[in-house]
C-alpha cells in the first residue's frame, strides 16, 4: 500500500507532467510566439489563474497546503510547489521559463532558470559554487579566468571579493579576441571561465566557440553575461557555453523599473568540481540551495514588469539595433570624434567575428544592439562639455532603457577600479558610453550634433 505521502507526490507529479507537456509544445513555436507566451498557456491560465490572461502577480509570501503530508512534501522538494517565496512563486516561475525557453531555443537541449535580487547577486551565485574549499584542501591553487573588459561591478567582485579578501587568483584576459592568452591561462586547478559578450561599456567580444570547447577540454564551465546582448541577438549556449547570466535590470526590462537577474543553465553542464546533482541542473540546484540560503530572491512585482518586457523584446532589439547603427555612423564621421565603438561599424576591428555571432533571431539579419561607445577629442574636460550639453539624452549609469541614456564611464561606473584597472579593461577618460532608446532618432543625432558643437 502506498502512503499518504507518497500519493500526494503521484497526483502533483502528474499535475506537473500536464504542464511540461504544454510547455514542449510551446518550446517548437517561434521565437516571438515564446516572448509573448512563455510557460503561460491557456491551459495554465484556466487551471491556475482563474482564466487571467496576464500572468497575474502572486503576491504572497507563501503558499497554503492541503494538509501535513502535502506540507511535508512541499517542504522536502518532493513535490514542485510555491511553500514560500524565497525559495519559489508562480510569478518568477513564469518569468525563469520563459527565459530558459528562449535562451535553449531550437536547441536539442533544455535549459533551466533561477532569478535572482540583481544581476550582481546572479554573478555571484553563479560563480561562488565553483570557488568552495574541495575535500582536497587545495583551494590555495584554485584559480579562475575572466576577460578583463567586465562590467564595474563584476570586476569589483571577482577582484576586491574573490582575489582580496578570499586568496582566489583571478587570471585575468586582457586580448579576449586572441585564444592563446585564453589557452595559456586555463589549467587544471581553473574552476570557470567568465566572459561578457558583448562586454559593458567596451563592446569587447570573443569567439564563444572556441574558449568553449577549451573550457570543455578542462572539463570546466564557461560562463557568458550577455545582458546587452539579450536572447533575442545572441544566445551562448547554443554555441558551447555552459551557464548564461542576465542583468533584467538592464536591456531585458527597458522601463527601468525592476533591479533583477537571471542565471540560466544548460542541462547537464561540463564541470569536475561539481555534483551529479549540481551538473544535472545547475540553476535549479542553485533556487533550492545556495540561492534560498543567500536570500536574494527576486520579488513578484518584479518578476510581473520583466515579462511584460519579454513580449516585445525581439521588436524592441530589432528597433534599437537600427537605430544605434545610424547614430553609431552620424558619429564615425563626426569632426569632434575620436573614435567610435559600435561592432556594426565596418572599420570596427571586431565587426566580422561578430557578424558571426550577433544576428536577429529568426532571420539572416545581422543586428548589433543598442550600446555604443566614442571618444571625445580634447580629454576630459572636452568630454564634460560635450556630455554636459546633452538634452534629450538623460546622463545616468544606466542602460538598456526606452530613453537614450548616457554616462562617462572614467569618473562614474569604473571610478572605483583605479586608472590601472580602467587601462587594463580599456576604458579612456575621454570615453562616452551611450545606450540608444527608442525616440526618433533624428533627434538623437540632433542632440549629439548639438552638444558637440563648441
Ligand atoms: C548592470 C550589469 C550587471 C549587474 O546588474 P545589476 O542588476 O545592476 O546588479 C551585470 N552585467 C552587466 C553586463 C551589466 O551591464
Amino acid at each position: 500500500m502506498t502512503s499518504e505521502i507518497d500519493q500526494v507526490i503521484a497526483e502533483a507529479k502528474a499535475k506537473e507532467a500536464v504542464w511540461k507537456k504544454e510547455i514542449e509544445e510551446m518550446r517548437k513555436k517561434s521565437f516571438s510566439t515564446i516572448c509573448v507566451h512563455g510557460a503561460y498557456t491557456q491551459e495554465e491560465s484556466i487551471r491556475n489563474n482563474n482564466s487571467a490572461v496576464i500572468e497575474p502577480v502572486f503576491s504572497s509570501s507563501a503558499q497554503s497546503l492541503k494538509n501535513s503530508y502535502w506540507l511535508e512534501a512541499a517542504m522536502s522538494y518532493k513535490i514542485p510547489a510555491w511553500g514560500y517565496s524565497r525559495i519559489a512563486n508562480p510569478t518568477i516561475a513564469y518569468l525563469e521559463l520563459v527565459l530558459s525557453m528562449l535562451e535553449s531555443y531550437k536547441q536539442p537541449f533544455s535549459a533551466s532558470a533561477c532569478c535572482t535580487s540583481s544581476g550582481m547577486a546572479a554573478i555571484k551565485a553563479a560563480t561562488e559554487p565553483f570557488l568552495v574549499n574541495l575535500k582536497n584542501k587545495d583551494n590555495q591553487k584554485m584559480n579562475f579566468v575572466s576577460m578583463a573588459q567586465v562590467y564595474g561591478g563584476t570586476f569589483q567582485l571577482f577582484n576586491e571579493r574573490y582575489a582580496k579578501e578570499r586568496g582566489i587568483e583571478v587570471r585575468w584576459i586582457k586580448d579576449p579576441t586572441n585564444f592563446e592568452e585564453w589557452r595559456s591561462n586555463i589549467d587544471e586547478n581553473t574552476r570557470f571561465v567568465y566572459g561578457e559578450m558583448p562586454s559593458n561599456p567596451g563592446l569587447q567580444i570573443f569567439d564563444i566557440k572556441k574558449v568553449a570547447e577549451l573550457s570543455h577540454n578542462f572539463e570546466i564551465p564557461l560562463i557568458v553575461d550577455s545582458t546587452i546582448a539579450t536572447p533575442v541577438l545572441l544566445r551562448p549556449l547554443e554555441h558551447g557555453a555552459d551557464i548564461v547570466i542576465h542583468s533584467l535590470t538592464k536591456s531585458i526590462t527597458s522601463s527601468g523599473r525592476v533591479i533583477g537577474g537571471a542565471i540560466i543553465s544548460k542541462e547537464n553542464i561540463k564541470c569536475k568540481f561539481l555534483t551529479v546533482e549540481q551538473k544535472k541542473d545547475f540553476a535549479g540546484w542553485i533556487k533550492l540551495w545556495p540561492a534560498r540560503d543567500s536570500g536574494a530572491c527576486l520579488s513578484s512585482e518584479a518578476a510581473a514588469h520583466v515579462i511584460d518586457e519579454i513580449k516585445t523584446l525581439r521588436m524592441r532589439m530589432n528597433q534599437l539595433s537600427k537605430a544605434a547603427l545610424e547614430i553609431a555612423a552620424f558619429l564615425e564621421k563626426h569632426e569632434k570624434v575620436e573614435k567610435v565603438n559600435y561592432l556594426g561599424l565596418e572599420s570596427n576591428s571586431l565587426h566580422s567575428l561578430a557578424k558571426q555571432y550577433m544576428y536577429l533571431v529568426d532571420s539572416n539579419k545581422n543586428r548589433y544592439g543598442h550600446l555604443l561607445s566614442f571618444t571625445v577629442k580634447g580629454g576630459l574636460e572636452e568630454t564634460r562639455k560635450v556630455f554636459d550639453k546633452l538634452k534629450i539624452i538623460f546622463k545616468a549609469t544606466d542602460l538598456g532603457r526606452i530613453k537614450s541614456i548616457a554616462t562617462i564611464p572614467s569618473i562614474s561606473t569604473h571610478q572605483q577600479q583605479g586608472e590601472d584597472a580602467r587601462k587594463l579593461a580599456s576604458i579612456p577618460d575621454n570615453l562616452i558610453r551611450l545606450c540608444v532608446g527608442a525616440e526618433n532618432p533624428q533627434d538623437l543625432i540632433n542632440d549629439l550634433d548639438n552638444a558637440l558643437k563648441n
